[in-house]
């Protein structure tokens, strides 16, 4: 089994898409689980573990997300610059991929200048438009995490994902799709 659940004392899990607090507007998720392949669940825990030496949390916003999902986002949102189409797959049905901020040690995020999933260029990477604490805060993400051997994007400053993701498979949704979104009548008659 490729995928391992997230489980860390400085890991909160708030997946936005297993709420209607999504660019979707919609919840996407029955259930929320986060999972990622266990290589990249090492690496995340790395991540957590130098956040924890500072005192610092880490929020999970998105991890794993199930093929099924995709194709849930996609008919909220056919839009390309916004949602991968499922055709081509994100790198989040790999497994390899993590959206996530960082919290203080209430478990209140830091300030990254923009919200989560906001697809404007105040999201880019280098960004000096937004405030310069939330330039700093973007750096302090983005160190921990590359320290960690991942790779960020350079519009999201949400998202991280292991380098050449798509060395590794995509997943089919059985076993732990199912952990996420139950089956759909809609879907299960589509044979
Ligand atoms: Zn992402």
């Amino acid at each position: 089994m490729p995928l391992k659940e997230i489980s860390h004392p400085a890991v909160d899990i708030d997946l936005r898409y297993a709420t209607p607090d999504n660019i979707t507007g919609q919840c996407i998720y029955d259930h929320a689980v986060a999972f990622l392949h266990q290589d990249a669940l090492l690496a995340l825990v790395r991540v957590a573990d130098l956040a924890a030496a500072q005192g610092l949390r880490l929020r999970v916003l998105d991890a794993y997300r199930p093929s099924a999902a995709q194709w849930r986002l996609w008919a909220a949102l056919p839009d390309p610059r916004f949602v991968a189409d499922p055709r081509v797959g994100s790198m989040h049905t790999r497994g390899v991929a993590v959206d996530l901020t960082l919290c203080n040690p209430d478990g209140v995020p830091l300030d990254m200048g923009t919200a989560f999933d906001e697809m404007t260029e105040q999201s880019f990477h280098g960004n000096t438009e937004i405030a310069p604490v939330a330039q700093h805060n973007r750096c302090l993400l983005m160190g921990l995490m590359t320290l960690a051997g991942w790779d960020h994007h350079p519009f999201e400053w949400w998202h991280y994902n292991l380098p050449d993701p798509t060395r590794y498979p995509k997943l089919s949704d059985e076993v732990e799709g199912e952990f996420l979104m139950d089956a759909h009548p809609a879907a299960a008659s589509g044979g």
